[in-house]
């Protein structure tokens, strides 16, 4: 499990990005954060990749104060919107890198890379180079870097807001059951409410840096805590 205890984070002087955030997410779960623009959610990910330091709480990952856990040996990985991957080299470059660099020999990196490439449909893409690739696609790629080290945890930041709305729909399937598939942890950044619904396992609302509600998709929307989680899921009146 992770768990969060007394989160602080301010930037600056006057603005604060998390207020007190306590929150416990189960091994195995689809969890999302969802709330509008500037409610803290990235943030929030960005502690939990070890990324930014909060000012005070703490933060437990599997039994282990994180910051006590050099940063290559946390078991926790991450997509972002901007996909961060090398334009230049090809697919198989890209998604064998992360595996190079925790000293796996080229033999097993290309298994690997082979076999999770075919896992989510790029098999025939793999020694193309990135910069001749779909939007798609390349969110496809940078999802499958960050599997491909099958991470414990893995952070994705609105990784599917850049796309249309087809394909939205169909890696929002496609990603929930790799989650289940592989029994890793998911802590899933949006805004958007209808794809909070259909992902999550479980939901945390989150307002002005504060944890509105967290609860089962259905809960929230038909139990809303208050009239922001009200408003927010789409309760007009
Ligand atoms: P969005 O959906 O727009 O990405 P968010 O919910 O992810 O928003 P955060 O990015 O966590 O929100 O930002 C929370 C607050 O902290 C905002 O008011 C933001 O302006 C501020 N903030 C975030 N990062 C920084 C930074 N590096 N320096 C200064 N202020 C920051």
């Amino acid at each position: 499990a992770i768990e969060l205890r007394g989160l602080h984070k301010r930037f600056g002087r006057d603005t604060v990005a998390l207020d007190g955030v306590d929150l416990t997410i189960q091994a195995g779960e689809f969890f999302t954060l969802l709330g509008p623009s500037g409610c803290g959610k990235t943030t929030l990910l960005r502690i939990l990749a070890g990324l930014e330091e909060p000012d005070q709480g703490t933060l437990v990952v599997g039994g282990k104060e994180l910051t006590e856990v050099p940063p290559h040996q946390r078991s926790v990985n991450t997509v972002f919107q901007s996909y961060a991957l090398f334009p230049h080299l090809s697919v198989r470059d890209n998604l064998a890198f992360g595996l190079k660099m925790r000293g796996l020999p080229a033999e097993k990196r290309d298994a690997k890379v082979d076999e999770i490439a075919a896992f989510i449909k790029l098999g025939d893409l793999v020694d193309r180079r990135v910069d001749q690739l779909s939007g798609g696609q390349r969110q496809r790629i940078a999802l499958a870097r960050a599997l491909v080290c099958e991470p414990d945890v893995l952070l994705l930041d609105e990784p599917l807001s850049a796309l249309d709305a087809g394909l939205r729909a169909q890696l929002q399937v496609e990603l929930q059951r790799l989650q289940k598939r592989l029994g890793m942890t998911f802590v899933f950044v949006t805004h958007d409410q209808d794809e909070a619904m259909v992902m999550s396992d479980r939901i945390a609302v989150l307002d002005g840096g504060n944890i509105q509600q967290v609860g089962a998709p259905n809960d929230v929307y038909e139990r809303p805590a208050n009239a922001f989680v009200a408003r927010f899921m789409g309760h007009d009146n």
